[in-house]
């Protein structure tokens, strides 16, 4: 299959071209159908398999045709994924002034602000410094969202960000779509995605 025949636009064909992705890997072919239906997500993926392609290319396509800021919410166990899963957004979109915001601990709290402030479409962060913003930042919130994604969920669970997590849930619309990823899918993992999908569809690689 090509992106075209999985349902991609013709112009994210045009930016994963322009990123020489030449045609879609594993988790994308079985990923893409299934998002652009509509469903809740569980990938089973290792990094390297090409998952953060496959879940920003239907949230970038969607974000197209409902244009909003504050469209998606990126969770990431640490700041190196977070700051990836950010740049390949930005190369996705970079030919329709996509805005991406990454909020990971250690670094200012103030600049990070001011970039929420000027309201991105996509912020991706690591749990505990989500939860900070949700707490103090003023004007910032997560009410708008139409996609939450939890990335690499074993690790989350493993880093002992439950509670982060929790947090997050009670601050996101109840309407929304969710996509987990996980390298493997553990009793924790199997809990969180009971507690925040609905009728997952299941794909492994
Ligand atoms: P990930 O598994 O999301 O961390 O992606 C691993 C790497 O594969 C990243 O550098 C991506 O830019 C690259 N990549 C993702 N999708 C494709 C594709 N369809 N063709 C070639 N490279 C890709």
């Amino acid at each position: 299959p090509t992106f075209k025949s999985l349902g991609l636009c013709d112009q994210l064909c045009e930016a994963c071209a322009a990123l020489s992705w030449e045609k879609p890997t594993k988790i994308q072919v079985e990923t893409l159908p299934l998002a652009f239906e509509g469903r809740d997500l569980i990938g089973l993926a290792q990094t390297g398999s090409g998952k953060t392609g496959a879940f920003a290319l239907p949230i970038i396509q969607d974000l197209l045709d409902h244009p909003q800021t504050l469209f998606a919410c990126i969770i990431s166990p640490t700041r190196e994924l977070a700051i990836q899963i950010a740049e390949q957004f930005e190369a996705l979109g970079s030919g329709i002034g996509l805005k991406c915001t990454v909020v990971v601990g250690g670094v200012d709290m103030m600049a990070q602000a001011i970039s929420l402030a000027k309201r991105p479409h996509i912020v991706v962060g690591t749990p505990g410094r989500l939860v900070d913003h949700l707490t103090n930042t003023k004007g910032f919130s997560l009410r708008s969202i139409k996609y939450l994604v939890l990335d690499e969920a074993d690790r989350l669970l493993s880093m002992d960000y439950e509670h982060e997590i929790d947090e997050i849930l009670k601050l996101v619309p109840k309407e929304r779509r969710t996509y987990l990823f996980s390298a493997t899918m553990t009793n924790k993992v199997a809990k969180l995605q009971r507690a925040c999908l609905k009728n997952p569809a299941k794909i492994q690689v």
